[in-house]
């Protein structure tokens, strides 16, 4: 097929708006505060927006239908006409899309799970027996004919047959979605036939799950891709088709996309590396759209490698774009409001608008020549010359410390020696009871951190309230007679931001907003240098909460692992080395937190399994690092210290050996949904510290009741022996309201009671 190529793009935008516009507008369309006219209008404001931004920053093709009102996954159900029946009574599309992403009052919402590894969250669709698919393409109709309108060349985009039922879950016994595959093909022919009739020049197809593990081997991946390309290449009537893949390497995919009539392929050159595109048969008359700017990460591209690696591609296929590795909505709009930072560490720094200038600066530097575009090449050097001089970058005294702690060993005494000293120390009860950290963050809380931040009462004031709040919640637990108590982290934002605020080696940012799911934005930390602590972090509330209780209180320290998850990372060194670092300044802080008088320390983990490689190959070598990092940031402090930790969110199958390897003396996970199965797998691999199998899901308002948990507490029973078994709930309580957790806990402690009883 004859087309135009392109020569300058991105895969997908952001578009929460630059101050969370859109977020604030569903929110208040769902609370029926303002109407659907005015809710489309915001909308379509900021897609304008976009789009002229895109197009007036030199992009020529421009992605459109990356726009979501939730989550592009679920706009693909809908695309597909496969959202569940049980929201198909609902008349009007936008509340029954709504209702299929958050739930009504009757009707639960779709799962949610993280897209790839990223820490985005899609909506996973449902496939049943009688889910019958039909073609709904309205959306990205009208918005190819808007951007149209506004005169923007625009590319739609649409996540890609294999993705979207490798993606979806089956459901009512139906057989793997991805069987279904030959029914979506005609509907996607459809589409084609459609988009070009509406006049669109290029169709961009994302199949991002052709670069993992998840439809089996590499060669079944490749074999669906060239099995449903070349089919989709053989409609008559289509736009050019170019299928991205994207987040790692495609490996035998890439081939396998070349022999096919399609017309570009999108290549991760970032996450995916050097990979070989020299030579592949049928690539040479593709266009090849190369991510060389990293669209996930926050980094300033090396402009010189960045062409280095353009230069030596063009003879591998007929046309060059230079795009983003993957969409940008993995990162911040822009580096203009960051006002706060340093000269360096602003030159070193790339959001999504700065990135979409590097684009084009490649693109131009390919057209007109290097000598186009010198000022940008020469920023770009001093940028990469200063990161790589910076002191903040390389802390020879904290290098040289992790070396002689790394060298001394990361294990602990032997774990029942552990356990003998810890008991005769804490004297609990059998099956004591404990939670997983926070309480309630209620409205004065929030007010009180409002108020702080915006200098409205100062430091001293505003500890003083943190403090009458630990105050509340100790009295709480005593009153409820649990065992082991926390003091509810109500001074912490967020479990991540609130270390790294307090450690050299990360920045914050003000703006810097990224989609965590529907309307849920996050704020992900920098990790930009060498980690150091500047001074204990957590011990003056850990110790404030022990003076005013006579029962052990609980140290709570966010882990390695789940600190790098939920950060953006810095990418010129191994993770594992960052992961170490950081490690390092928990371990600090656990041997402080003991000197300090505090005998059990907990370390969360919720995001182990996040970082999980998409690729089997490399998962061994993370658990190994990850477990490690563990472990250095626990084996500070003595046997008598109990070392708990926390992992909730996933399944835990693929990690379950990691979890064991991590050596805590109390685990507590995520059970409750799962009806306690993590136990059966917890023993099938010779676990035998102790564990604390949620008893209640904390997602729910429900309050459970006293039965239901000494329902489950036997069946844990019947897994795990009484000394080994804690009692908690499935996760922190930080989201719920301080009715329902004042009633659940007060039914857990009775459970317990009540099973202790016999
Ligand atoms: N300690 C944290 C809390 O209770 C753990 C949160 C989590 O697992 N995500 O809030
Ligand atoms: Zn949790």
């Amino acid at each position: 097929m004859l087309s135009t190529p392109f020569t300058a793009t991105i895969l997908g935008a952001p578009r929460i708006g630059p101050n969370r516009e859109l977020k604030r507008a569903v929110e208040r369309y769902w609370a029926g505060r303002i109407d659907r006219a005015a809710l489309e209008e915001i909308a379509a404001g900021l897609r304008r927006d976009t789009l002229a931004a895109l197009s007036a920053a030199g992009l020529d093709s421009v992605p459109v239908n990356t726009f979501s009102y939730y989550d592009q996954v679920l706009d693909t159900a809908v695309l597909l006409g496969a959202l569940p029946s049980r929201v198909s009574g609902i008349a009007d599309d936008l509340d029954r899309y709504f209702a299929a992403a958050r739930g009504t009052a009757d009707i639960a919402p779709l799962e949610m799970t993280k897209w790839f590894d990223t820490n985005y969250h899609y909506l996973v669709p449902e496939i049943g027996p009688n889910t019958t698919f039909a073609l709904h393409p309205d959306k990205v109709l009208a918005e190819l004919k808007e951007a149209q309108a506004q005169g923007i060349p625009a590319r739609p985009v649409i996540v890609g047959p294999i993705t979207f039922l490798a993606l979806s879950k089956a459901v009512d016994g139906a057989e793997a979605p991805i069987a279904r595959l030959g029914e979506l093909l005609p509907l996607y022919a459809d589409l084609l036939g459609r988009l070009a009739g509406a006049g669109a020049e290029w169709v961009q197809i994302d199949e991002p799950v052709l670069v993992t593990d998840i439809l089996g081997d590499a060669a079944n991946a490749a074999e669906l891709a060239e099995h449903v390309y070349a089919t989709l290449a053989a409609t008559t009537k289509r736009p050019a088709i170019l299928v991205a893949t994207y987040f790692g390497e495609p490996g035998p995919v890439l081939p396998a996309l070349a022999r096919t009539q399609i017309d570009g392929v999108a290549i991760d050159f970032v996450a995916g590396g050097d990979q070989p595109v020299a030579g592949i048969p049928g690539l040479a008359d593709k266009l090849l759209v190369a991510g060389v700017v990293d669209g996930r990460n926050v980094w300033r591209t090396d402009l010189e490698a960045a062409l280095a690696r353009l230069e030596s591609l063009p003879e591998s296929a007929r046309s060059l774009a230079v795009s983003t590795s993957c969409s940008t909505l993995h990162v911040p709009y822009s580096l203009e409001p960051e006002d706060g930072l340093d000269e360096a560490l602003r030159g070193w720094l790339a959001f999504g608008a700065e990135k979409v200038d590097e684009v084009a600066t490649l693109a131009t530097a390919l057209r007109n020549g290097r000598d186009s575009v010198t000022a940008q090449l020469e920023a770009s050097n001093r940028a990469v010359a200063s990161r790589t001089h910076d002191p903040r970058l390389h802390n020879a005294a904290v290098r040289a410390r992790l070396d002689t702690v790394l060298s001394g060993g990361i294990s602990r005494g032997p774990a029942a020696e552990r356990r003998k000293a810890q008991d005769s120390r804490l004297n609990l009860p059998a099956l004591p009871t404990t939670t997983i950290g926070s309480f309630p963050q209620t409205v004065e809380i929030r007010k009180a951190r409002a108020a702080f931040v915006a200098g409205e009462i100062g430091e001293a004031d505003y500890t003083g309230r943190m403090k009458s709040e630990v105050e509340t919640v100790i009295r709480l637990q005593e009153d409820l007679g649990l065992d082991v108590l926390v003091h509810g982290e109500p001074e912490r934002n967020d479990m991540v931001q609130y270390f790294a605020e307090q450690l050299d080696g990360f920045l914050t940012t003000r703006n810097g907003w990224v989609q965590s799911y529907g309307s849920r934005c996050v704020r992900p930390p920098v990790l930009f240098g060498d980690v150091t602590r500047r001074q204990p972090m957590t011990v003056e509330w850990a110790t404030y909460a022990q003076t005013l209780t006579d029962k052990p209180v609980k140290g709570m320290l966010t882990g390695p692992v789940t600190i790098l998850a939920w950060s953006f990372v810095r990418d010129d060194q191994p993770l594992a080395d960052s992961a170490n670092q950081v490690a390092l300044a928990i371990r600090d802080e656990t041997v402080d937190l003991q000197s300090a008088g505090i005998a059990i320390i907990q370390v969360d983990e919720p995001a182990l399994r996040e970082l999980l490689p998409l690729r089997n190959a490399g998962k061994a070598a993370y658990l190994e690092w990850a477990v490690d990092a563990f472990r250095l940031s626990t084996s500070g402090v003595s046997d008598a210290t109990q070392i708990h930790t926390h992992l909730c969110y996933s399944e835990f199958g693929e990690v379950i050996g990691a979890i064991a390897d991590l050596d805590a003396d109390v685990t507590s996970i995520e059970a409750a949904r799962s009806h306690m199965e993590v136990l059966d797998d917890l023993n099938g691999i010779g676990f035998s510290n102790s564990v604390g199998p949620g008893v209640y899901d904390i997602h729910s308002p429900r309050v459970p009741t006293t039965g239901e948990m000494a329902t489950s507490l036997r069946r844990a029973l019947a897994a795990v022996p009484a000394e080994r078994l804690w009692v908690n709930p499935d996760c922190g309580l930080k989201t719920r309201k301080t009715d329902e957790v004042t009633e659940s806990l007060r039914h857990m402690v009775q459970a317990a009671q009540l099973v202790r009883a016999g």
